[in-house]
């Protein structure tokens, strides 16, 4: 079993953690474990629980805007199934997808430090490791692409981020897009067409299904 389940690395983090429980007492408050197979061809590397989404529910991106923006498309490229809701039993089946996250707590105003993101990356390095059937990622923002090329033992001047980006790394196609979170629809930065049309060009790669 692959599990972040109790990891106690980050102090900062678990402090965090133990705050929002006397807080949000029906919030998971905890490590976010990753959403769907081990077989799959897709990997999604997001950012960090938000506090009201992953944290609260336990499932990447489910419960705020970032989910919000994401699962339609899944559903509509043929990544997932179902209806979406907002709640832990989110309504979804992955298809050959699977989605994690840089960091697997909630950080403090969304910013893990760097410590953290290293910390976490030990997740990550031994997920790339173990999905046998991965052959493409898409990296959902700046610091997931850097978090990536890093546990891919890469350098990052050699596979700069840019929206709509598609790099070739150890094997593997990986697509850049800015992170679908509210704050970045609200200012413009993305749109929910400029995201779609990138999970499309995944689709695309990857072929129809
Ligand atoms: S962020 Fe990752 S490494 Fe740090 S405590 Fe949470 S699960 Fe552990």
């Amino acid at each position: 079993m692959f599990s972040v389940s109790g990891c106690v690395l980050c102090p900062r983090l678990v402090a965090f953690r133990k705050e929002n429980a006397r807080k949000h007492p029906d919030f998971l408050n905890a490590p976010v474990e990753d959403f769907g197979g081990m077989e799959a061809e897709l990997l999604i590397v997001g950012l960090a629980p938000g506090l009201r989404g992953a944290n609260r529910t336990g499932v990447p991106f489910t419960g705020d805007g970032a989910g919000r923006v994401l699962y339609p498309s899944l559903i509509k490229h043929g990544f997932a199934e179902g209806t979406y809701r907002e709640e832990r039993e989110n309504g979804l089946r992955l298809i050959g997808t699977r989605i994690t996250n840089a960091v697997h707590c909630l950080p403090p105003e969304n910013k893990p430090k760097g410590e953290e993101l290293r910390r976490c990356r030990y997740y990550l390095e031994g997920l790339l490791e173990r999905m046998k059937s991965l052959g493409v990622v898409l990296c959902l923002g700046r610091v997931s692409h850097e978090s990536f090329l890093r546990a891919m033992g890469e350098r990052l001047v050699d596979y700069p981020f840019s929206h709509g980006a598609c790099h070739d790394v150890g094997g593997l196609k990986m697509f850049d897009s800015y992170h679908c979170s509210r704050y970045n629809i609200s200012t413009g930065r993305l749109s929910v067409e400029m995201f779609d049309d990138v999970v499309g060009m995944v689709r695309s790669h990857l072929g129809v299904r």
